[in-house]
């Protein structure tokens, strides 16, 4: 298939959705990783016709995972007079303990929206009186784009480019919600875009680990229903091990080249996680050698103790314990005009697509 619209043609996806009804015999639980493919699922209806299996939505969502602490170092930097924060523009409205960052540039801070981080190097090379910062958040799938803008700052010799970084590596997030006692997760759709950047070796060792069927999976109501009945047909079977319904784009071993640009600059670190807590192993740091761009050293910042709202269960969201109508505040006190936390902010958050798509 060539086309967007061959991916949500409905003769299509019903003979799926035929095979999946002849082959489940009973409910199954599957975790969708991805805040891309929880958003396509709830658009599409895809939840509403797969009965009787029950998706729960995982920790895909970058902005949702970034914890406050790290929005309040945003906020402090762009707050300093000789600072540019450029940030995608999905989190400037993400909470941190007290503030966002669009009250930050309310308050005269200079925070710009960037599509790109190759646009942030773009203004440091235009305001060379100004620290250029870059919020660098997301997971391995923007990781090569910002390890590539750093290499560039390297090559122009750029003095006033730095990144704040917050990225994070999915396998150990997953690894920490199986470990879980309470998890009710038996079958995982594993997100198509990440393991386009990483092939799903690692995904194969957290099957065998958890014994569990992994797909790997696209975006489009086709991929969504497909990934569901392959995870079906293997948990009906007993099957353990990893599958691969997003071919057209994700392969075993992955995107080479990017995966050497994002490990020549980052290494792995313990990283904390915006409801989920500090993951061992979970998130990238710049290596000592491009240490010279990492916007807190340079600029002498140190993270703080930070709150979370108290109200918010986004961390059992993103476990898949709960869903965002099992949230008091969903809909009430918590709306996308007024956010209580993370998940109702992001184009990619659950809290979003539930009230988004009047769930
Ligand atoms: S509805 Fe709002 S308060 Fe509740 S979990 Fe979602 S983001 Fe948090």
């Amino acid at each position: 298939m060539k086309y967007l619209s061959e991916f949500r043609d409905a003769r299509k996806i019903r003979e799926v959705l035929d095979k999946l009804r002849a082959t489940i015999t009973r409910p199954w639980v599957i975790m969708e990783v991805c805040g891309g493919q929880t958003h396509n699922i709830l658009r599409f209806g895809v939840d509403r016709v797969i009965s009787p299996v029950e998706l729960v939505h995982g920790p895909g969502c970058p902005v949702c995972v970034t914890p406050p602490h790290i929005i309040d170092l945003a906020i402090e930097l762009a707050l300093k007079p000789n600072v540019i924060l450029t940030s995608f523009g999905d989190m400037l409205r993400v909470p941190g303990s007290e503030l966002d960052l669009l009250s930050a540039k309310a308050q005269g801070g200079d925070v710009r929206t960037v599509y790109s981080p190759i646009d942030a190097v773009k203004l440091a090379q235009e305001n060379p009186s100004k620290e250029v910062v870059f919020f660098a958040v997301g997971f391995e799938t923007t990781a090569p784009s910002v390890a590539m803008a750093v290499k560039l700052a390297e090559k122009l010799n750029l003095k006033n480019f730095s990144i704040l970084v917050s990225h994070f590596l999915v396998p150990p997030a997953l690894k920490a919600i199986f470990s879980n006692p309470e998890t009710k997760i038996q079958g995982l759709l594993a997100p198509g875009h990440v393991c386009t950047v990483t092939g799903y070796e690692e995904y194969e060792e957290i099957a065998q680990e958890y014994k569990i069927p992994i797909v790997v999976t696209g975006f489009e109501p086709l991929d969504l229903v497909q990934g569901i009945y392959m995870c079906v047909e293997m948990l009906e079977r007993g099957e353990v091990g990893v599958r691969n319904q997003y071919t057209r784009s994700a392969t075993r071993e992955g995107n080479l080249k990017a995966k050497e640009l994002m490990w020549e600059v980052f290494e792995v670190v313990d990283r904390e996680w915006r409801g989920l807590g500090l993951i061992p192993k979970s998130g990238m740091k710049l290596r000592e050698s491009y240490k010279r761009f990492d916007a807190l050293e340079k600029l002498g910042l140190k993270p703080k103790k930070a709150k979370e709202n108290e109200v918010c269960i986004s961390g059992l969201i993103l476990q898949g314990i709960k869903k965002p109508t099992d949230c008091p505040a969903f809909g009430k006190e918590c709306t996308p005009t007024h956010p209580l936390g993370a998940p109702m902010v992001s184009s990619e958050g659950a809290c979003a697509a539930y009230y988004k798509y009047h769930r």
